[in-house]
């Protein structure tokens, strides 16, 4: 199912009541002067034409927290967006344990379709190190009131937080994926500039995973979600200006293709599966195969000093994520078959 755009407005760290040890949203956003409503709104209504399908989304903070007439200026933004028929619907992030009936009800009548919380964990200590300040049971709080006015919600989790292990990742996905939500957005720790976790980081108390690590727990963690039937929409930070040149990142698993590493280890997982079995010769849909070769085609390069001379060919009747051996179909997803 094709996605519908997301047009982002970075409200950086809005209605935050303290800071979490990791959040620098001025980088991560790479938002240095915080928008106003009017602006925004010329901004937007000159940009987009009419009858459009996006969402207008306000990220960066905790929306819901946000004083009442500054929530109700954004949302004026987006009512007259969509008044105009050129967006289709609003989306905002929050924090799960800033989410009421009232809150809810209000949301909904806005024409908030979809609402993402910042969960980053299950575990309970790692939420405390992490300077949180929820509790791991406010999303299943939160999530049934969005549900009860119709709003879509999508949970965030940060593996690799102080205190966090590949078992709590996979453990906070389990509870996430229990929760059913309508998808996920996971996003490695990253040491930013600035925060509090580099303070930790500098005085050796916090390591982060390393990128070949965050990728294999990203790896399990995308196969479990697709056998629970729940969307990652998102690995990894989105790209910016001060990730890409390093200079907002002190260390951690960043890279600005990081979904596409984890799609490539799957098909490198896949392809060797079949390849111990005798499997040579592959055929896949073609819009596959940039992730199948993988970056620099390291996959392309390891499968073939691995086990040969292996050969792609590619159809477009074949379906997507999907790969044929001697007749037989494979899913990328499933570990063994
Ligand atoms: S993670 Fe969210 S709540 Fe925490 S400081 Fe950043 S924007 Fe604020």
């Amino acid at each position: 199912m094709r996605r519908r755009a997301i047009y982002p407005i970075f409200l950086p760290h809005a209605g935050c009541l303290h800071r979490c040890i990791f959040c620098a949203q001025v980088l991560t956003s790479a938002c240095t002067t915080p928008p106003d409503p009017a602006s925004t709104l010329a901004a937007i209504s000159a940009s987009l034409p009419p009858g459009g399908n996006g969402e207008l989304a306000f990220y960066g903070g905790s929306f819901t927290l946000l004083a009442e007439l500054e929530q109700e200026r954004w949302l004026e933004v987006g009512a007259r967006l969509l008044a105009a028929g050129q967006i289709s619907a609003l989306r905002i992030s929050t924090r799960p344990d800033a989410v009421t009936p009232a809150i809810a009800r209000r949301l909904a009548a806005a024409g908030v379709a979809t609402v993402e919380l910042g969960c980053q964990s299950f575990d309970p200590e790692v939420l405390r190190r992490a300077g949180r300040g929820h509790s791991a049971a406010a999303a299943a709080q939160a999530l049934p009131l969005l549900r009860a006015e119709g709003i879509a919600v999508g949970l965030h989790l940060m593996p690799g937080l102080p205190g966090a292990d590949a078992g709590e990742a996979l453990h906070s996905l389990q509870v996430a994926l229990a929760l059913q939500p309508d998808f996920l957005r996971i996003h490695p720790t990253i040491v930013l500039r600035g925060t509090a976790l580099a303070k930790l980081y500098e005085s050796g108390e916090y390591t982060p995973l390393s990128l070949s690590a965050a990728v294999q727990l990203g790896a399990t963690m995308l196969r479990r979600a697709r056998a629970a039937n729940i969307p990652i929409i998102r690995f990894g930070l989105m790209a910016n200006e001060n990730l890409d040149r390093g200079t907002a990142v002190v260390d951690g698993p960043y890279h600005p293709a990081f979904g596409q590493l984890i799609r490539s280890r799957l098909w490198f997982e896949r392809i060797s599966l079949l390849a111990e079995r005798g499997g040579r010769s592959f055929r896949l849909h073609p819009a596959d195969l940039a992730d199948v070769f993988g970056q620099r085609r390291s996959n392309f390069i390891e499968l073939n000093s691995r086990y040969g001379p292996l050969t792609y060919e590619c159809s477009e009747t074949l379906p997507r994520e999907t790969i044929e051996s001697a007749g037989v179909f494979y899913s990328l997803f499933s570990e063994k078959d």
